[in-house]
């Protein structure tokens, strides 16, 4: 053992040789905001609703307000108030509390239209429990949209 180590402490001399080893490698971490994480495909985020072209050319929501959504969610946050009869059935309103909702997607799975999709977007963090609620308006927007003004 040399003079250094003798005086230092061999496990002293190994800690500094590591810490100035790090210390000049390029740092593994995200830099959030400025870097975006990319998420996995198969990422569960915040759900929204997916919409379809009628005969008639007119644009709206795959949803037919028949609750199997509702009925399978575990987390019992999903209300939906639905209008109209047959073909022409649509929410009245539908609102999921992402506050309470677990991300498991069993209201995706339950969906026999199809109308319910799980995106990639995971910035929903807010300040208050009421803005985690989501009416049908905001669960048609499109996500990625919001993602593209955060970056900016
Ligand atoms: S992801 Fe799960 S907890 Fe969230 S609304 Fe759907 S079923 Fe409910
Ligand atoms: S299961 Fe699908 S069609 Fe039925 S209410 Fe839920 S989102 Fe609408």
């Amino acid at each position: 053992m040399g003079l250094i180590s003798k005086i230092f402490g061999k496990d002293l001399l190994i800690g500094l040789n590591r810490t100035g080893r790090y210390g000049v490698s390029k740092p593994i971490t995200m830099q959030y905001p400025k870097e975006k994480w990319t998420p996995y495909p198969a990422f569960r985020g915040t759900i929204r609703h997916l919409t379809k072209e009628t005969e008639e050319g007119e644009t709206r929501v795959r949803c037919n307000a028949c609750g199997l959504c509702a009925r399978a969610c575990p987390a019992e946050c999903i209300h939906i108030v639905g209008e109209g009869k047959g073909k022409d059935r649509v929410p009245k309103t539908f609102v999921i509390d992402f506050s309470r909702c677990l991300y498991c997607g069993l209201c995706v799975e339950a969906c026999p239209q199809d109308a319910l999709e799980m995106t990639s977007f995971y910035e929903s963090a807010v300040y208050t429990r009421e803005e985690m609620v989501f009416d049908l308006d905001k669960m048609l927007e499109d996500y990625s949209k919001w993602e593209r003004t955060f970056k900016k």
